[in-house]
């Protein structure tokens, strides 16, 4: 590597074997610093191959199905995982080589939590930090292999604030606290990527008025994570129904921040109405780029309509007169709180004043 290095470098000052030997302006360190950061944005191959090598270490645990998973732990770490997979005898190439990353994804590597089950509170980093992601304190040796399961109230997924208040720091609590926990929407479900966009109720609803849950569930019934999921989207061949999803998406996570940060709830049906005019706004502004022209003032139906409370109903109502044959037409629709059909009603009735 120093060696493919130091040919770059005399290849760019014009070294060209000792004949006419070229001044090096510059550090080689220098040359692979970003440009915005004053060096000239070259890729540093030391860098570069320790990343590589760290991808494939985090392959190592994030698909251990793929094949060459399966292959290296047989061989080299049968009873453990990749983070903590020791330096046996007769190590491959190849093998010895990801090791070399082993220190680089232990550092960064981080826990999501699900149900907590495998996450050892004072061992494994799970805390949602910048650094540091493990417990501040040392464990006591009886509470060596509790897990973050062990902080929860049993058969729930909230948080045992009673008992995390006695065995964690203040500091700590808080990184805690932040951490993923509940659906903040139908406080039933433990919150995570899958759970949010597809299997919380509000999803579900929210793919059903759309018509677009046959689709959704044949996608999620054949994958396993939700990136996956995300991916056979991304490669739907039908244009409409992509942008279709893709918007509904966006309306489910904007939604779900919503009710993070302002407590304050949508009805599936409106999420669905404005996602559909996000669409086709989108799409008349696109072609309006095209074509060269103004782009269009939003179509949006849906902005007037605000979530309410789940005791009250939507009545809307319209009138008009038709003078000439003397006569008035009246219509009223009451819908539900998330925007269901409940009753209508038509009238015509004599007279105009
Ligand atoms: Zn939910």
């Amino acid at each position: 590597m120093d060696e493919m290095e130091r040919m770059l470098n005399s290849f760019w000052w014009g070294n060209k074997g000792g004949a006419s030997r070229g001044i090096n302006w510059m550090k080689w360190e220098r040359f692979c610093v970003d440009k915005k950061l004053g060096g000239l944005g070259f890729r540093s191959l030391q860098l570069l191959n320790m990343v590589t090598l760290g991808k494939m270490g985090w392959r190592l645990i994030d698909e251990p199905d793929a094949l060459m998973c399966k292959v290296l732990k047989v061989k080299y770490f049968p009873t453990s995982d990749f983070l903590s997979a020791r330096i046996g005898h007769s190590l491959s190439f190849t093998w010895r080589s990801i090791l070399t990353a082993q220190d680089l994804v232990r550092r960064e590597v981080r826990w999501q939590i699900g149900d907590g089950t495998k996450v050892r509170i004072f061992h494994d980093p799970w805390l949602r930090r910048d650094e540091d992601f493990r417990l501040a304190l040392v464990s006591p040796t009886f509470m060596n292999n509790l897990l973050v399961h062990d902080l929860m109230i049993p058969g729930t997924r909230r948080w045992d604030v009673d008992f995390l208040q006695v065995i964690v720091d203040d500091v700590d609590l808080r990184e805690i606290d932040l951490q993923v926990g509940e659906c903040a929407i139908c406080r039933g479900g433990f919150e995570n990527l899958c759970h949010s966009f597809f299997h919380c109720p509000f999803a579900d609803e929210c793919w059903r008025v759309s018509n677009l849950q046959d689709f959704i569930e044949s996608i999620i019934d054949r994958c396993d994570s939700f990136k996956q999921a995300l991916f056979k989207i991304v490669d739907e061949k039908n244009g409409e129904l992509k942008a279709s999803i893709c918007m509904l998406l966006w309306q489910i996570w904007r939604d779900r921040n919503i009710v993070v940060w302002k407590n304050v709830y949508s009805a599936p049906h409106r999420s669905v109405c404005l996602a559909a005019d996000c669409r086709n706004d989108w799409i008349l502004a696109r072609e309006a780029r095209a074509q060269h022209a103004p782009i269009p003032q939003s179509t949006s139906l849906c902005l007037g309509w605000l979530p309410i409370s789940s005791s009250s109903i939507i009545c809307g109502v319209d009138a008009a007169l038709f003078a000439s044959d003397n006569f008035m037409g009246l219509g009223l629709v009451i819908r539900n709180h998330d925007g269901g059909f409940v009753v209508e009603k038509t009238l015509k009735t004599p007279g105009t004043t």
